[in-house]
């Protein structure tokens, strides 16, 4: 039995504020209005813009460009649909602009939340200086009963001959032009999605990953799919290849392989991962242990060694997405402020990954199900209706993987348009446990891609 952390209807206290939460980002505004909203005083710390990674520099102006990049093939396809419409051409200037009002306006929109929260919201840095007290950078010092840090991540570069010429995703939204070639290095979400993003929108696109495949971890078969549609789309996709060394020449940077061949690009991105924003945030001297990587090192309740500091979100590099960090900003509330511990639940997370074809993906790869136990697979790779008619040659992938023993769905990949959207619905299944004869019991809706996730008769592997 896990003791409560906070005694409800605590007595105002000898503190400034019950909570003092550092960074304006998804899991740190979330926490800080839903603790307010149990009449706790709140305090809210942001050196930089409210909205953090998501808003600021990450899935929302990613998802705008995504939306962009498709049209690329959009005017073609209007045309096999008996539209009269010449081929456009993009202009970025005339995106970046209308892109970012908006960032302003959804920053505004969070500001407005916090206020109408009574959350005190301070714009500066702030550090821990103890247990209980956080330094701000305007001068002023504040104590806090408890200090929840949510101040997110960063992207990494590592470090070589060159290094400092590598943009990266934060400064792709900020370009004045884009180039007209580009590298992108790494193989992750943000590399393939930015990938795939580039090359919609016009640019000359080459990725480097060091591995065999990207999205290493997903599903191989879901994965293989996405990187051949990939190059079909004109990526210059290269396996097996990283960068040693980079200098800067007219036109751009000049890359030197590790094969030793030279190119020369307009500019080169790095997405190889993202590292929490721990340092000089004065954590370790006051007893916050940080992992290897810099994370905040907490338990199954974001609680840290110091019992009154808390963290959530990519800081603790648990799962770094925006929806985990505010279930786990949602559960901090619960567990501290109403007297209801709540451990995060971290299984069975559905998400999806923004390349050209989407890819959405929850449970267990076939891969990693194998390892665990006996299993059917259930898949169909076919080409889709309206890119088909259109003369495109996308492909899509429905897969279920099956519990032999209990039936029930371990994992459910698609790779298509539209992907994210599917997989939020058959994630409410899979997170239910349902079994493969249950997905069967529902009604086909047709004509649609997803009926096939209840159409499949018969296992196309075993093991
Ligand atoms: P990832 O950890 O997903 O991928 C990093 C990639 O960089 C891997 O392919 C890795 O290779 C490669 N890499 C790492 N170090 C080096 C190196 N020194 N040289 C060359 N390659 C290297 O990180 P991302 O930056 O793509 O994304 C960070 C997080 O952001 C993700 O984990 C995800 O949770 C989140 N995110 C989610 C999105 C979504 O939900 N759609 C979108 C964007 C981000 P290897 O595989 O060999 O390790």
């Amino acid at each position: 039995m896990v003791e409560p952390r906070f005694a409800k209807g605590l007595m105002m206290s000898e503190f400034d504020y019950d909570l003092f939460v550092i960074g304006g980002g998804s899991g740190g505004v979330r926490a800080a209005r839903v603790a307010a909203a149990t009449g706790a005083k709140v305090g809210l710390a942001e050196e930089f813009r409210m909205g953090g990674t998501c808003v600021i520099r990450g899935c929302v102006p990613k998802k705008l460009m995504v939306f962009s990049s498709e049209y690329s093939h959009a005017f073609a396809d209007a045309r096999a649909y008996g539209w009269d419409v010449p081929d456009g051409s993009f202009d970025w200037p005339k995106l970046r602009a209308p892109l970012h009002a908006e960032l302003e306006r959804l920053e505004g929109i969070y500001r407005r939340l916090l206020g109408n929260s009574d959350v005190t919201i301070h714009d500066a840095r702030a550090t821990v200086s103890g247990a209980h007290e956080v330094s701000l950078s305007d001068g002023a010092t504040v104590s806090a009963k408890h200090i929840l840090v949510a101040v997110g991540g960063r992207p990494s570069v590592p470090e070589f001959e060159g290094s400092d010429l590598a943009i990266t995703s934060n400064d792709i939204f900020l370009l004045d032009e884009m180039p007209e070639s580009i590298l992108v290095v790494g193989g992750g979400y943000i590399a393939s999605e930015f990938a795939c993003i580039l090359n919609g929108l016009g640019v000359k696109t080459t990725q480097f990953y060091r591995g065999e495949q990207i999205l290493r971890g997903f599903d191989n078969e879901a994965r293989t799919l996405v990187s051949e549609q990939m190059i079909e789309k004109g990526i210059d996709l290269r396996l097996g290849s990283n960068v040693a060394s980079m200098k800067k020449v007219d036109g751009g940077v000049e890359v030197t392989g590790v094969d030793g061949k030279v190119e020369v690009f307009g500019a080169v991105m790095y997405a190889t991962g993202r590292r929490p924003n721990t340092d000089g945030l004065g954590l370790e001297a006051v007893g916050v242990e940080l992992g290897r990587g810099g994370e905040v090192v907490v338990d199954d309740y974001s609680q840290t060694k110091v019992p009154s500091i808390y963290a959530v979100g990519d800081v603790t590099d648990r799962v770094q997405l925006t929806p985990v960090a505010i279930r786990e900003g949602m559960a901090f509330v619960e567990t501290v402020f109403k007297g209801n511990p709540t451990k995060v639940d971290h299984e069975l997370i559905p998400s999806a990954i923004f390349t050209q074809p989407e890819m959405g993906t929850v449970g267990l790869s076939e891969e990693a199900a194998r390892e665990q136990e006996a299993i059917e697979v259930y898949a169909t790779t076919f080409k889709p209706m309206q890119s088909s008619f259109a003369g495109r040659p996308d492909k899509v992938l429905m897969k279920l993987v099956v519990s032999q023993a209990t039936r029930v769905v371990l994992g459910c990949h698609i790779v298509g348009p539209h992907a994210g959207e599917m997989i939020q619905l058959a994630g409410i299944a899979v997170k239910m446990g349902a079994t493969k004869e249950q997905f069967d019991q529902t009604c086909a809706v047709h004509p649609t891609m997803s009926e096939e996730l209840v159409t499949m008769r018969d296992p196309v592997r075993t093991s």
